[in-house]
């Protein structure tokens, strides 16, 4: 179930009524549609409901209108359901965020861009991605960045430049998925899935794991000893 933002709503039936025309993204099909809603029934003047087909795949979407008689009366709070089909935000973004803010945007918009279905687009968000990690691993020179500098000390003895060379094959013009960016707009929805889910493992594997291991060394670090009795009085 899905909260929906009082913007989707284009068209009520009445002053403060049910609504009428909402436009979204289709949970099912991803694409942009507008479900025009043909009536509610409601149940003990509290929720309504109704079951709307989306005019581009034809699958139903139902939505819930709860309302709200007693602290904001004439209000109401909009759901769908099911949830968008959709991929979520990988485990520990926030590490890739905390490593590199425009990095962790243009993994945002990667993500916005394939559950909106635009393959393509989604595909060269993703390049710019990979792209901007392997240069951002690779040659970062400031010792200041904590992040970083945890890196290089939890990597030693691992090779990062074995998985960012791969990377740089498969990227090249002649290489496996380069080619496919000769014409962006044939991207399908396998290549860009398969690229995006490239770029999760290697953010999981080059970012988010070290990070998390700083994280639960400093708790170890810091954990309060237990007092055992008998010991000090030896
Ligand atoms: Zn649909």
């Amino acid at each position: 179930m899905q909260l929906l933002d009082g913007s989707t709503v284009r068209k009520r039936f009445s002053l403060g009524g049910h609504p009428h025309v909402i436009e979204m993204m289709c949970p099912h099909c991803l694409k942009h549609a507008t479900f025009t809603i043909k009536g509610w029934s409601e149940q003990a003047g509290q929720i309504a409901a109704t079951d709307t087909p989306c005019p581009s795949c034809g699958i139903g979407v139902l939505f819930l209108n709860l309302l709200d008689r007693h602290d904001s009366p004439g209000k109401s709070t909009l759901y769908a359901h099911p949830d968008p089909v959709g991929r979520t935000v990988m485990h520990g973004a926030d590490h890739l965020r905390s490593l590199s803010a425009p990095l962790g945007r243009t993994y945002d918009s990667a993500l916005k861009h394939y559950n909106h279905g635009d393959w393509g687009t989604a595909a060269l968000t993703v390049r710019h991605l990979l792209e901007g990690l392997a240069t951002r691993l690779l040659t970062d020179t400031h010792p200041g960045a904590p992040l970083t500098a945890q890196l290089e000390m939890l990597t030693k003895g691992v090779d990062l430049s074995a998985p960012l060379h791969d990377i740089a094959d498969f990227l090249a013009p002649d290489g496996i998925i380069g080619r496919q960016f000769h014409d962006a707009t044939a991207i399908d929805q396998a290549t860009a899935e398969q690229l995006l889910e490239l770029a999760e493992q290697l953010v999981a594997y080059l970012v988010v794991l070290p990070g998390t291991m700083i994280e639960l060394k400093s708790r170890i670090a810091t954990r309060p000893v237990p007092l055992r009795r008998g010991i000090t009085a030896a």
